[in-house]
């Protein structure tokens, strides 16, 4: 028989991971794949991962992956830039309501998917923005803004640190939830970092639950030291 997102994402965040989801968190899950299933199946292109266990896997606990190595304070702050289908954004909103989320991406219909799957989910108080990061990262109202700003699948780190440090405030933090081999980018980006005033951690690695291989992901972080 067919296993279950909420099966698998059990298994996974709960069973290895000890998030303690509770059985209306893994319904949301569950609710958060069949959207995503269907609009990409009628709307738009939003994944090209399209089983249910790919969904569970590769996009939701790959998302949760950060929750098991940083600590994000309660009510905090965070921007998930280049969020796509609310990857990891929306996920991490599931997990913890009392995060005040916000999505943004350049494509404006991504968002519409967004706003539409928030809504749906119970996590009205999600907000979404539309915009090229370089761009709306000079926005005053968003400047420096966030304890956190997250990015996934986005751009090499290099590119992308200058578009998620301005959003986040002095001594907040930074993450990159990256593939397997991150050490070339890593080394690239020293400099810009530097530039940044942003203190880069070693990656920590996070192997992936429910796969057949060991998968492990790199997740990247730097503290900004500096406000610029
Ligand atoms: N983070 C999602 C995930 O992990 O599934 C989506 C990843 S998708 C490969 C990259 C996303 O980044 C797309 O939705 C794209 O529209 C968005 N994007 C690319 N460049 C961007 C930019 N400069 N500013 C904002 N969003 C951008």
């Amino acid at each position: 028989m067919l296993e279950t997102v909420g099966e698998i994402v059990r298994r996974g965040a709960n069973d290895v991971w000890k998030l303690g989801l509770s059985e209306a968190q893994i319904e949301q899950f569950e609710q958060f794949a069949a959207l995503i299933i269907e609009w990409n199946a009628t709307r738009m292109n939003l994944t090209r991962l399209t089983s249910p266990r790919e969904i569970a896997v590769k996009h939701f606990l790959d998302s949760l992956a950060l929750l098991t190595v940083v600590v994000l304070p309660e009510n905090s702050r965070i921007i998930d830039v280049g969020t796509g289908p609310g990857l990891p954004g929306l996920a991490l909103k599931i997990v913890r309501p009392d995060l005040q989320v916000t999505l943004l991406d350049s494509t404006a219909k991504k968002l519409l998917f967004c706003r539409a799957a928030a809504d749906a989910l119970g996590c009205a108080d999600v907000k979404t923005v539309h915009g090229r990061a370089e761009d709306v990262a000079k926005t005053p109202a968003l400047v420096g803004q966030f304890d956190s700003v997250v990015a996934r699948a986005v751009a090499p780190l290099g590119r992308l640190l200058p578009w998620l440090s301005p959003f986040v405030r002095q001594g907040g933090v930074v993450i990159a939830l990256k593939g397997t081999n991150v050490a070339d980018e890593l080394a690239a980006a020293r400099p810009v970092a530097r530039r940044l005033g942003l203190t880069l951690a070693p990656p920590i690695s996070v192997t992936l639950p429910e796969t057949e291989e060991t998968t492990v992901r790199q997740i990247v972080m730097a503290r900004k030291e500096a406000r610029f």
